[in-house]
């Protein structure tokens, strides 16, 4: 495992080899995707962002005209994205996914577990819907669910959080059940140009090496804290799926929200999730009234999870 930032590779006899040009093809993005399809049980490939994964995939599906049902509550951006892509003729609307999509739809959206309101998919009633499936299991990983057996076409990562999994690289992935499907998708991504980077490739190949059980000692640890946080008299609401180190729970507004965000010391007040590192923060900042004012955003890291909940206990003091 090593990284190869080569932009161009000698010709061969005179012939492109195997690789050639970067834009085309990459030996260090070739092996984590490599390592993520197998994960998956798919095809996988390498975007530069989760959100340029979702660019790619929709543009590359679909035709103007056509609309994709999204699941309401999931990541803010994904509906952000879909907005701007609207111009050039893209709708999408959005439905509960704990029940069957709508019908009249090129596109099923689904986000397993919602990112900040942490319900699940009903992947059965989607996967008996005409339209293909996304799931984005960017909270999920591989280690909890594997989208692709239950029916779904596509699964999209934002590796940037738990698969490379230590805050320091920008990274999606889309995996295709079908091999056909994702050779056109990369000829789309090709030439698009919306390709990854080999550095934070290489990233993810480390970050997939220990991905199991960092994955298994957050969610022990998310155990822990939201059953404490569930008999805390300052917390309202707690969600949280049953796996997985993403949570979320209610103070009393949104003043409470900014003093506990801003009075952890071993949780760092910032966005994102899936790090080594815990984060929270109030998504109102961004989400506006599509959140509860009180609504904060907990991803739980690696630490201990005595000193994480001491450090929510005495912020909630
Ligand atoms: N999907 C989910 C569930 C996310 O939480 C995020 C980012 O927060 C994204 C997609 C977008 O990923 P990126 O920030 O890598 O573009």
């Amino acid at each position: 495992m090593s990284v190869d930032r080569s932009t161009i590779w000698p010709y061969e006899n005179g012939k492109p080899g195997t690789y050639y040009y970067s834009r085309y093809a990459n030996p260090t993005v070739v092996e984590a995707e490599q390592a993520l399809g197998a994960l998956d049980d798919g095809h996988a490939l390498l975007f530069p962002s989760g959100t340029g994964a979702a660019t790619a995939l929709a543009l590359g599906l679909l035709q103007p005209g056509d609309t994709i049902a999204l699941a309401a509550g999931c990541y803010f951006g994904t509906g952000v994205n879909f907005k701007t892509l609207a111009r050039w003729g893209l709708r999408y609307v959005e439905f509960d996914q704990t029940g069957p999509p709508p019908d009249g739809v090129q596109l099923v959206w689904l986000e397993a577990p919602s990112n900040p309101f942490l319900t699940m998919p009903d992947l059965e009633a989607a996967a008996a819907h005409p339209a293909p499936v996304v799931v984005d299991a960017t909270a999920s990983t591989p280690v909890h669910l594997r989208p692709l057996e239950h029916g779904a076409d596509f699964v999209l990562h934002s590796a940037t959080k738990y698969l490379a999994g230590h805050h320091d690289a920008l990274l999606g992935a889309v995996v295709c059940k079908d091999e056909a499907t994702a050779t056109a998708l990369r000829t789309f991504r090709t030439v698009t140009g919306i390709v990854a980077a080999p550095d934070p490739a290489f990233l993810l190949l480390r970050g997939l090496k220990t991905l199991e059980v960092r994955v298994q000692r957050q969610t022990a640890s998310a155990g822990v804290i939201v059953e404490r946080l569930r008999s805390h008299p300052a917390v309202e609401t707690v969600r949280w799926p049953g796996f997985g180190g993403l949570l979320s729970f209610d103070v009393a507004d949104g003043d409470v929200a900014r003093r506990v965000e801003t009075a952890t010391r071993v949780i760092v007040n910032a966005t994102s999730l899936g790090g080594v590192t815990s984060v929270m923060e109030s998504r109102a900042r961004w989400e506006g009234d599509r959140v509860p004012a009180g609504l904060l955003r907990l991803s739980v890291g690696l630490e201990d999870p005595e000193a994480i909940w001491a450090d929510l206990a005495a912020a909630f003091e």
